[in-house]
């Protein structure tokens, strides 16, 4: 038989993340490995979609998503960020941030287009870059501040570069992007005419006296900022599918076009849900969830210090790249896979977010986990030796 897989096909290869969970479910572990957030999904999210169900919400929707939650999200993004998107023409909702960022770099971007990513990166946006056959070009981060500097853009950058990915808050770094660093990334993007994808997913997810600034409000940079977040991790329904596009009308109608072929739209009660949780929680509900991660960001931090396993301590979002240099093994997926057989906790080995040798020394574990559990994995890891 002649037949073989597409050349598309290698950039969607089981990934670290997919591996390690599937070892930690063989070996009863604690999956910390995973970005699944288990905590208590609010009682108007839920009640909404329950709702919606009796109400007949089953249907498609239009393909930029129900009216009720495409206004919902513009008022939350003039409460939050101070930026207004008409829900008519600007927003549109599609399945999770990862499927309005897959559409967007279809609607935007021709094989051989260049993307700058910082790195550490969050994998899915190599991936869903390389799908649109775009390539990414990497810019390191300099740890443990995982700073930059206006010089290493110019040195990336070429004639075929067309836009620059900005994760703030980021995975797996943790890392807020400062006012100071989002506006050297402006004046880089207007200078060499590039669009701005940001993945803002993790922006109730800030600590300390951090940050998060949306990009597009940055003056200027409206008409070539792609904002993408979801609802996944605010409520805790990663399994929803419920992720949304902001951007100027010029992009957004193509980016629906395509949201319309892949998905046709997102899961239509539970857009719903979403919708009620938008209008009815209020400013506390996203400050007590800041504060609710801040405080497992700290105990957790504070168990892999003492397990010998030091911390980069995240600003935002809910992973923390640990050191395990200690921990025997070459790779950083020898040493995930010790900790996970010696004292079961799952990681990501550190080589998933890099595209060289750089990150074998370092593990990513994830801490949005219910309080019990995060305590069971802080026991678990003192017993590495
Ligand atoms: N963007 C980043 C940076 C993430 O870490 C994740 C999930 O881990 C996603 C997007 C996925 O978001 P969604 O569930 O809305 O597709």
């Amino acid at each position: 038989m002649g037949l073989i897989l597409s050349d598309r096909h290698s950039c969607v290869l089981q990934s670290e993340i997919r591996n390690m969970s599937i070892e930690c479910h063989r070996v009863d572990g604690i999956n910390l490995a995973q970005g699944v957030c288990d905590t208590p999904v609010p009682e108007a999210v839920l009640q909404g979609a329950v709702a919606a169900i009796g109400q007949g919400i089953n249907t498609y929707t239009h393909y930029a998503g129900l009216p009720r939650l495409r206004e919902a999200i513009a008022v939350k993004q003039q409460r939050f960020s101070g930026i207004t998107f008409d829900p008519e023409s600007e927003i549109i909702v599609s399945a999770g941030a990862t499927g309005a960022l897959y559409c967007a770099f279809q609607a935007l971007l021709n094989p051989g287009d260049e993307v700058i990513v910082f790195e550490p990166f969050y994998g899915y946006h190599i991936s869903t870059l390389q799908a649109a056959g775009a390539v990414p070009v990497y810019l390191p981060l300099n740890s443990p501040e995982w700073s930059f500097s206006a010089h290493d853009l110019e040195l990336v950058v070429t004639p075929r570069t067309r836009g620059i990915i900005v994760n703030t808050p980021a995975n797996p770094s943790g890392k807020v992007f400062s006012s100071d660093e989002l506006e050297i990334i402006a004046g880089f993007a207007e200078r060499y005419d590039l669009f701005v994808f940001t993945d803002e997913i993790y922006e109730h997810f800030v600590y300390g006296n951090n940050v998060h600034r949306s990009f597009a409000a940055l003056p200027g940079m409206g008409e070539r900022t792609i904002t993408v977040s979801g609802l996944s991790k605010t409520y805790s329904v990663t399994g929803w599918r419920i992720g949304y596009v902001l951007c100027d009308a010029r992009w957004a109608q193509a980016i629906g076009y395509f949201n319309d072929l892949v998905y046709v739209c997102a899961p239509a009660p539970l857009q719903a849900g979403v919708a009620s949780g938008l209008r009815e929680l209020d400013e506390s509900y996203y400050k007590n969830l800041a504060v609710a991660y801040q405080a497992k960001r700290d105990r957790f931090c504070d168990a892999l210090a003492l397990a010998g396993l030091s911390p980069h301590i995240p600003d935002g979002a809910y992973y923390v790249l640990a050191d395990v240099s200690r921990i025997p093994g070459a790779t950083g997926k020898e040493r995930a896979l010790h900790i996970l057989h010696k004292a079961g906790v799952a990681s990501v080995p550190g080589g998933a977010f890099y595209h060289d040798k750089r990150g074998e020394q370092m593990v990513r574990f994830c801490f949005a986990k219910e309080d019990a559990v995060l305590d069971e994995a802080i026991c678990r890891l003192q017993l590495l030796d």
